[in-house]
């Protein structure tokens, strides 16, 4: 379910299956606010988010920002190297492996002495017995190595291990089975040995021997089958054997889990940062607000609210005199005059406002901005100016933008992509263009009819999507737009719709897209 935009451009961030539910009072319930989010952000681009409010758009961009604890799932950044924060939770991971290591190897050298043992004695009663032993090790040792697996992929792997790690648990699902096939092997070779002495003590009391051969005959054609099926598994665990060699062969490494360690994903789990780590990456992740009044100190000067984000990430120290040359140089870049720098918030009109957010903001140097409905306070002329502004800085400082706006014009005009979201979770994700030309999801189709126009020579009228949206504490079952979609069928009431790439780049989640409805 991964977006592929590019497959050249690289991400900043891979979000996937990020949660971020809100306790209410009465326990057990929920408000999902982000219900299972997938979605990959490149380098340098603006992503648009749209839907109505309450649909989880800011909670998403705040979450990304780790402002408030994400509930479930991985949010990577790529921004920076593991090796610059050295997050506590690699440590962990890398010592819960060793000690995993040390008792697979244990685990591994027992299993191999019984095995040994097994082999060397005779088909019989007490063989039958240290069978159950073997079993027993072998799968101590299994499990613990799935436990391995189970850490490693914790630990966010990178794309191209997933086959060594598909591998591996193939090989561990057949060793299962052929665990079992054995087992079976060893009863029906049993009752092979106790029908043919049946058969032998009838021939020598000279008794019929039909019913006796009958059931020598039984038994010898289950242990073929059972021996073919065994013969079958060896087969391909032999495959899976070789695949793994040719993998460790590319990877050019023997052992198995420093190979595995070694592709491990280089990004930086930001849901799994703690406080004090999350602080490192604050300059990095910034936000840009929607009411810049609200977010700016009526009691800092201009040049105070800029210089607070700096000291706070130790640009500079409090008496550094290049600090109010930097300062001025942040506010010429967001089209602030440098009289400004003394003058209070309140002196302002909105428009300069959102500058100074702006230029609070960039001042610490981000790599990844959050602007929440940053133009949505401001007069329309203003809005095309701010747009424009956030346009250069982002072309001239290499910013990655997450653009979250109900305004179906600003997003248009602003955005490489878009996401359309709707109660939680991401509906429709495609290049801007393509989805204003060919609105593949309902709800995408009914927020574009909601976009006043005066088009009447296309016969467009402004439609209002109708009804209110769902409770997210209770969302919908199926699809949670089937209570206000035009389209809606039986099935989606029922099932959830796959995300699914409907045309290049372009993806969707809806039973009946509008392709098909036509
Ligand atoms: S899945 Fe069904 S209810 Fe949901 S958007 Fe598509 S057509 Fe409408």
């Amino acid at each position: 379910m991964q977006d592929s935009k590019n497959k050249t451009q690289k991400p900043l961030l891979r979000i996937s299956n990020l949660k971020q539910y809100f306790p209410l009072k009465t326990k057990g319930l929920y408000v999902k606010a982000n219900d299972g989010i997938t979605l990959d952000i490149y380098e340098g681009e603006t992503l648009g988010l749209v839907g109505e409010s309450g649909c989880g758009k800011s909670t998403l961009g705040r979450t990304l920002l780790q402002l408030y604890k994400q509930t479930d799932g991985r949010s990577m950044y790529y921004g920076r190297s593991l090796d610059d924060i050295a997050p506590k939770y690699v440590e962990k991971t890398i010592k819960d492996l060793d000690k995993n290591k040390k008792k697979l190897a244990e685990l591994e050298q027992r299993r191999d002495a019984i095995e040994k043992e097994y082999e060397s004695m005779p088909d019989g009663k007490e063989k039958y017995q240290k069978r159950n032993e073997l079993d027993a090790a072998r799968k101590a040792a299994n499990d613990v190595f799935l436990d391995m697996t189970n850490i490693l992929g914790g630990f966010s792997l990178a794309e191209d291990t997933k086959p060594v790690i598909e591998a591996f648990s193939g090989i561990y699902k057949l060793s299962a089975g052929l665990c079992k096939e054995d087992r079976k092997l060893e009863e029906a070779k049993l009752d092979l040995a106790d029908a043919e002495f049946d058969l032998k003590k009838a021939k020598e009391a000279g008794k019929s021997t039909a019913s006796a051969e009958n059931k020598v005959t039984k038994a010898k054609r289950k242990v073929n089958e059972v021996q073919s099926r065994i013969d079958a598994i060896r087969k391909e665990l032999t495959q899976a054997h070789a695949g793994i060699d040719e993998m460790r062969k590319k990877y050019k490494d023997n052992a198995e889990f420093q190979r595995l360690e070694g592709f491990r994903d280089d990004g930086i789990d930001l849901a799994r940062l703690s406080y004090e780590e999350i602080r490192l990456l604050r300059s990095d992740l910034q936000m840009i607000f929607q009411d810049p009044y609200s977010s700016l100190n009526p009691r800092m000067t201009v040049g105070q609210i800029i210089s607070e984000g700096l000291f706070a990430h130790n640009y500079f120290k409090k008496a550094d005199e290049r600090m109010q040359e930097y300062i001025l140089k942040v506010m010429d870049d967001a089209g602030l005059q440098p009289y400004f720098v003394h003058r209070y918030p309140h002196q302002f009109s909105g428009g300069q406002r959102q500058r100074i957010g702006i230029a609070r903001s960039l001042a610490v140097q981000p790599k990844f901005v959050v602007c929440d409905e940053a133009v949505s306070a401001l007069d329309v002329s203003i809005q095309s100016q701010i747009l424009n502004l956030l346009q250069d800085l982002k072309e001239q400082q290499h910013l990655t933008y997450m653009f979250i706006t109900h305004d179906m014009s600003v997003v248009k005009y602003i955005s490489d992509r878009i996401g359309v979201m709707y109660l939680g979770n991401l509906v429709e994700l495609a290049g801007s263009q393509e989805i204003f030309d060919h609105p593949l999801h309902p709800y995408t189709e009914a927020l574009m009819n909601a976009i006043p126009t005066t088009d009447v020579v296309n016969g467009k009228e402004m439609q209002i999507l109708e009804g209110d949206i769902p409770s997210p504490v209770n969302p919908p079952s199926g699809c949670k737009f089937h209570t206000r979609c035009k389209y809606c069928t039986e099935i989606c009431k029922h099932q959830i719709p796959e995300w699914k790439e409907a045309a290049p780049n372009h993806f969707v989640a809806c039973h009946h897209i509008l392709g098909d409805r036509r």
